[in-house]
């Protein structure tokens, strides 16, 4: 059974992706290998500054190790991984020769991009406002004050400013996983992939946390790369669709054409265990 296209009203206004910009990621021929296991088998994908991207597939397709490799997690055994013009792993020299990047090089880049996992990674020795304040002070190197102003503002858009000194023992997995979205947005990146955010939670907690992300959806103009399986979620706040199965990619396109009319038999046979 295909999906409906929603209709223009149910749809929340907000600009959309630039597509005459120059591309925020680049992945150009990308390939990983695990030992024997060729996971992922040559990809060349670009998301624009602000795009709001849905990776779709069968589990095991390879789309989490597409974020990780993003999130510099894991590095592509060939092909390159390009962040505003710029290669992950090599360093171009004023002498036009490429080398191997440096810690720093990749730090600076590496701030660009943020990743939110399926099971949250919260520290759970620190309360709530110390997981967010964290990396802004050590990372940013802002002072306390401006640390914990920032990570207030953002433990507010996730609707959580009232449990700041709460540690994630005694936090629902709605709320861990709010918090840990915070955590990432306070870092300000240009593009953030949320991993499967949804899956390990219980289905009455699923609503909260994928309403908070349709909110930053609307109002940031970062780029996002949504992995899920929430193809209603997909439908309503992707710019762009991407197909994967068996490491490649099989079929993009608008929510409308992915969900309406999908071209591939291979899509449509995944659609339908979704009815
Ligand atoms: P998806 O996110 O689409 O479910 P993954 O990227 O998680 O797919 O996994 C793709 C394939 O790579 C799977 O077969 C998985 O078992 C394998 N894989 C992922 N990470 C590793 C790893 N660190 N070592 C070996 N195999 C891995």
């Amino acid at each position: 059974q295909q999906l409906a296209e929603p209709s223009a009203a149910e749809k929340p206004e907000r600009p959309v992706a630039d597509a005459k910009a120059p591309p925020l990621v680049q992945y150009e021929q990308v390939t990983k290998r695990y030992g024997e296991l060729e996971v992922i088998k040559g990809i060349d994908l670009t998301l624009q500054p602000g795009e709001k991207l849905a990776l779709i597939g069968p589990s095991g397709s390879g789309k989490t190790t597409l974020g990780r490799m993003l999130a510099t997690l894991e590095k592509p055994t060939s092909g390159r991984i390009l962040v505003e013009g710029e290669s992950l792993w090599e360093m171009r020299m004023p002498s036009g020769k490429t080398v191997p990047a440096n810690d720093r090089h990749l730090r600076r880049l590496r701030g660009n991009i943020g990743m939110v996992f399926q099971h949250f990674n919260l520290f759970p020795h620190m309360s709530v406002i110390d997981n967010v304040t964290l990396a802004p002070r050590s990372v940013l190197g802002l002072s306390k004050e401006e640390a914990h102003e920032r990570a207030v503002t953002m433990l507010g858009k996730v609707g959580l400013d009232s449990k700041l000194s709460e540690f994630p023992s005694r936090l629902s997995g709605g709320q861990k996983q709010r918090v840990a979205i915070a955590r990432a947005l306070v870092m300000q990146p240009k593009v953030m992939v949320f991993d499967e955010v949804t899956s390990a939670l219980d289905p009455e907690l699923v609503g909260e946390v994928l309403a908070v992300m349709k909110e930053i959806a609307r109002d940031s103009d970062m780029a996002m790369m949504l992995i899920t399986h929430e193809m209603d979620f997909a439908r309503d706040i992707a710019d762009r669709v991407v197909f994967g199965a068996e490491g490649r990619i099989v079929e993009q396109g608008t929510p409308a054409d992915i969900f309406g009319q999908p071209r591939s038999e291979r899509l449509r046979s995944f659609l339908s265990r979704f009815g």
